[in-house]
């Protein structure tokens, strides 16, 4: 009897993607993907479409995938997908300045109505010691 396991385990490839540099870019990086592994058992981009999907499994390979056309163009549109922080951040700012004048119409009206039930106490005094 053949007590022999086959203890080979089936990896599925990983997906690839892309980096996020220090401006908050997408940009294509190899690093994490480029050991014997993790391309053995193979890379997929998911640039294109399900079907155009290719499970690369050497560097070369790998390699032209990122510079084709379709790879390129999916990260340029990667890119300009990108929230826009620096617009939010202005936005922001704006509603914030926005809820400030509020406040501060919240506060002159405030102190109108203590004026306002101020000068009725005062009249209200008036009238009933006169
Ligand atoms: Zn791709």
């Amino acid at each position: 009897m053949d007590l022999t396991m086959d203890l080979t385990i089936e990896f599925e490839p990983i997906y690839y993607e892309p980096t996020l540099n220090e401006d908050g870019f997408y940009m294509d990086c190899l690093d994490l993907y480029k050991d014997y592994h993790t391309l053995e058992n193979g890379v997929i981009c998911t640039c294109g479409t399900k079907k155009e999907h290719v499970i690369m499994k050497n560097l070369t390979s790998f390699r032209q995938h990122i510079k084709s056309k379709s790879h390129q163009k999916w990260i340029i549109e990667k890119n300009c997908n990108l929230p826009n922080y620096y617009q939010e951040c202005l936005n922001l700012k704006e509603q914030n300045n926005a809820l400030h004048e509020h406040n501060q119409h919240l506060l002159y009206l405030l102190q109108q109505k203590d004026y306002q039930i101020q000068y009725l106490e005062n009249m209200n005094s008036t009238y009933i010691h006169s």
